[in-house]
């Protein structure tokens, strides 16, 4: 029986064990998906217990992200990126991968947006920000980053090929001739509260929030207001499992079992 996991402090609320163990039950494969929740200096020793246990795959969650980056062979995107959320045990070394900007990619093009030659507004310049401007920049869009610390935005846009900082007033300006908007903030999550002025937002826009508790934010409903394309953060977290099950398995991911374990948790 394969082991895999989720390492993150806390974990207990997680859905990617029901996503994961769907996806097992699709196939007919023997494995089981458990949360580990080690100390908060301790990400290092637990990488190092899970490799000599055996463990064949760990998704990471905060607050481990970043510091796993020093601790396993992270490939060129997580180290760009410079967090770590899947570690793959099954070659000489545990290896670093991202799938969190393979989520963002696929959950928006899974609803149609053509991000080669697109403009981009991400919102937020934390863990999801980065993974986001990544993703979109190497799919081809020119990358507008805005965040409540303009100072974070302007950062990552000097490491993001063809992408600019600003502070969060300029969304509006930034959004006019937009095609995509990624709310990557945490604002809207558990709140009825989003980070974008409703009058904004246009119809020509896709717009995906990461947030996926509640699964309809403020930021959705305005722009389904507007007539714009709608993705819930549910789709991100998807397809970030999705591209997390394949790396480990082999396997195509069984998405529809995977989608509807995870939504009727949400
Ligand atoms: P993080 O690294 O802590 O970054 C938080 C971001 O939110 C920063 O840009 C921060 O701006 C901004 N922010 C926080 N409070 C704000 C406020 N009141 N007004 C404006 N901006 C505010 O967190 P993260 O890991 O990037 O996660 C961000 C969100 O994405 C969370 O809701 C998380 O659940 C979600 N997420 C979803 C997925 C998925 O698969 N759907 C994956 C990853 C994350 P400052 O820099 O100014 O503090």
């Amino acid at each position: 029986m394969d082991v895999f996991g989720l390492v993150g402090n806390p974990v207990s609320h997680s859905l990617s064990p029901p996503m994961h163990e769907a996806a097992y039950d699709a196939l007919d494969i023997d494995a089981r998906y458990v949360t580990f929740e080690p100390a908060k200096d301790g990400i290092a020793d637990a990488v190092r217990g899970a490799d000599a246990l055996g463990v064949t795959g760990l998704n990471v969650t905060i607050p481990f992200k970043q510091d796993v980056v020093d601790v396993v062979d992270a490939d060129d995107l997580a180290a760009r990126i410079g967090a770590v959320n899947t570690i793959d045990f099954t070659g000489d070394r545990p290896t670093g991968h991202n799938t969190d900007a393979a989520g963002v990619r696929r959950s928006l093009v899974e609803h149609g947006a053509d991000l080669d030659g697109a403009t981009a507004v991400v919102v937020g310049a934390g863990g999801a920000g980065r993974a986001t401007a990544f993703a979109l920049s190497d799919a081809g869009s020119s990358v507008r980053i805005a965040n409540r610390t303009a100072s974070s935005a302007r950062d990552l846009a000097e490491s993001v090929p063809n992408a600019s900082g600003h502070e969060l007033d300029a969304v509006p300006d930034l959004l006019a001739d937009a095609d995509v908007l990624v709310n990557a903030t945490s604002v809207g999550m558990e709140e009825d509260a989003s980070p974008v002025a409703a009058s904004a937002i246009h119809g020509d826009l896709t717009v995906l929030d990461a947030v996926y508790s509640p699964l309809e934010t403020r930021l959705l409903r305005d722009a389904e207001d507007a007539g714009a394309t709608t993705v819930d953060g549910a789709w991100m977290l998807l397809y970030q499992g999705a591209a997390a099950f394949e790396r480990w398995t082999g396997h195509e991911a069984p998405v529809d079992a995977m989608n509807a374990a995870l939504r009727s948790r949400l």
